[in-house]
């Protein structure tokens, strides 16, 4: 990838220095410290003793050579053969072997528990900063890129951390005790040792680096693949891709877009392992150098050749401990890189939770719309403009345009899903941004028209409506009842009981009327709220049922506020104001008579809509 850079987000993680990008070790030990002390510290142990004991068996190997020659040339001697000091020594160095592989397999066990265990809990953190994110959060690609990259690798990658960070002291302590012995021969050999494993060092590194540098740059297609697997392969859309066959098309884009990826990949791979295979040269030069140099040694016997045996299998093993340390530290320095995308995403500011007010000075006052405007973000056109509005407790108030001309924005504005880029929108008097948010949601009951479908139970799908009865059966027959769903959902296999959708076991399917009369029960869970709002959740059922529908909404509401989206007019003509919007702005607006009388844009629409019905 050095010749040509990617485009993409900036890349903080990689060019804050090769050291800083270490700070996230500390946090990820704490990670694994706070998931679980106990193995942590198990982990620790293991790993020190198996990091003494590869030492401890090359010096107790050159002891045995060496007591080997002691015997054979005192039998040669005197003909008496004596093995006990031979045999010990086999059985310690059997011994010290047999410990080793205990303390493997204690550290594979520990790592595999808290592989689970930990895998667990930085999903559960992903999850609850989800929970806290706001709406226009989701909708920022950018954003999005990086919850999926945190979601598709960070994960894994505190526990890889870790195990590096102990394999890496591990191997320490094993060529620090190698190193006590060797230095005995020459501390130029340890000189030798270290150096010949830098090398293949800085190439793993920048390697790492590189690779990383590929994974942030492709999260969008990586997220166009997902995108096109749920597409593919999940019921909701199944219908479509079958009956347009648009199977083989989005399939050959999958395709396509691997294609891309891998090309990347092979390219830094060959570069990857064709460096790795130049640099290693470098390290067996220097072990069979060293070789040559220690055999130099026995032969004119400044050492002996229990000695030569000892050194040579310190310098091999050495070797190997320096380019697993050097390998620690690059895998590290990856790691690092990746939890940087987990932390940054832990990391994005939320809205502050400061605990608002929960009442305003004028409790009767109902809902202002002060000149409020707003503009989605990267949009180049208002969505509303200059909207100003009065609607008092006890009043019902429709909203009528085209599509896209604005209504559902001024429901998201309300519900505090947007914040108005000019002007306000007061609730009893007070602006909605100083209100508690708790409180606003409790007051506020919102059915939108891409309401959620859940996978649950059918009573659950209601219970929805209102978090602190979502088990309540009582409540969700009544609900029900005024949603006008009991009726249908009586006649289900399970009653309420009964699992919607089609993920999991016996799970039914509903019709697009079902599904809204089930979503204006939810809305009918909310007692409590004094605001309600249904944009268009009548639009799939029939006339009758709309009109009877809206006869229980206006009953339930009659202190309250009411607003309401229809593109049917026989409804929207009971409400007390009426509003017709274009392009985001407000052009009539008054009772159903009034608006009439106007002869407007509302009564055109009106009278097409009438004669449509004769
Ligand atoms: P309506 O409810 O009247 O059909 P909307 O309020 O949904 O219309 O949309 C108003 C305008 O805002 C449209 O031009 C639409 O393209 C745009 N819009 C709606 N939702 C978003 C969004 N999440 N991000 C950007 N633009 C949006």
């Amino acid at each position: 990838m050095a010749h040509h850079t990617p485009p993409g987000p900036p890349l903080e993680a990689t060019t804050r220095g090769f050291f800083g990008v270490f700070r996230f070790s500390r946090r990820a030990i704490e990670l694994v410290w706070v998931t679980n002390g106990r193995l942590t510290v198990a982990l620790a142990i293991l790993t020190l003793i198996a990091g003494v004991l590869p030492a401890a068996m090359a010096f107790v190997g050159a002891l045995i050579i060496d007591a080997v020659l002691e015997a054979t040339r005192v039998a040669k001697d005197t003909g008496i053969v004596s093995l006990t000091r031979v045999f010990t020594l086999v059985a310690v160095e059997a011994l010290i072997v047999a410990t080793i592989t205990g303390a493997q397999r204690g550290i594979s066990l520990c790592q595999a528990l808290l592989r689970a265990q930990l895998g667990q809990r930085v999903n559960v953190m992903i999850l609850e900063k989800a929970i806290t994110l706001e709406l226009a959060q989701f909708e920022d690609s950018e954003f999005y890129d990086k919850l999926t990259r945190a979601r598709r690798e960070a994960s894994s990658r505190p526990l890889s951390l870790v195990n590096r960070t102990f394999g890496l002291g591990q191997n320490l302590i094993s060529l620090i005790s190698y190193a006590v012995l060797l230095v005995q021969f020459s501390p130029w050999a340890v000189l030798i040792l270290v150096l010949a494993g830098l090398p293949s060092f800085v190439a793993e590194t920048r390697f790492s680096g590189q690779a990383f540098t590929l994974f942030r740059w492709r999260s969008p297609e990586t997220r166009m693949q997902i995108y096109l697997e749920t597409v593919i392969a999940r019921e909701d859309n199944v219908k479509e891709v079958k009956l347009f066959g648009l199977g083989p098309l989005l399939l050959q884009r999958y395709r396509d877009i691997f294609q891309r990826l891998y090309k990347a990949d092979r390219a830094l791979a060959i570069r990857r392992d064709g460096w790795g295979f130049v640099l290693g040269l470098i390290g067996t030069a220097a072990l069979y150098g060293a070789y040559a140099w220690i055999a130099f040694a026995a032969v004119v016997s400044r050492i002996t050749l229990g000695q030569m045996t000892m050194y040579l299998m310190l310098f091999r093993q050495g070797q190997s401990a320096v380019s697993a340390i050097l390998s620690a530290i690059g895998g590290m320095y990856e790691d690092n890189l990746y939890l940087s995308t987990l932390y940054e995403y832990l990391e994005t500011p939320v809205a502050s939770s400061d605990a608002g007010k929960k009442g305003g000075p004028k409790p009767n006052d109902g809902i202002r719309f002060e000149a409020v405007s707003f503009t989605y973000p990267g949009a180049s056109q208002a969505a509303l403009k200059e909207i100003d509005l009065h609607i008092h407790p006890g009043e019902s108030l429709a909203l009528v345009g085209e599509n896209g001309s604005g209504k559902t924005t001024l429901i998201k504005l309300l519900t505090r899903l947007y914040s108005p880029d000019q002007g306000r929108i007061l609730l009893d008097g007070m602006d909605l941004k100083d209100w508690d948010e708790e409180t606003l949601r409790q007051r506020i009951g919102v059915i939108f028209q891409d309401f959620s479908r859940y996978q649950f139970l059918v009573g659950e799908n209601i219970g929805a409506g209102d978090v602190r009865q979502f088990d309540d059966e009582n409540r969700w027959k009544d609900a029900a009842d005024k949603g006008m769903a009991d009726d249908f959902i009586e006649d289900l296999p399970s009653g309420y009981m009964t699992q919607l959708g089609k993920w999991f076991k016996d799970g039914q399917e509903l019709s697009g009327g079902q599904w809204q009369k089930i979503a204006l029960s939810r809305a009918f869970m909310r007692t409590d709220a004094d605001i309600l709002v249904l944009d268009e959740p009548t639009a799939a059922m029939d006339a009758a049922a709309e009109a009877k529908i809206f006869e229980h909404f206006r009953k339930l509401t009659q202190n309250r506020i009411a607003i309401l989206i229809s593109h049917r007019f026989s409804t929207v003509r009971m409400a007390s104001q009426i509003i017709v919007i274009e392009n985001g702005r407000i052009i009539e607006r008054g009772s159903h008579e009034e608006l009439m009388e106007l002869g407007g844009h509302y009564a055109n629409l009106f009278l097409l809509q009438a004669a449509g019905y004769k």
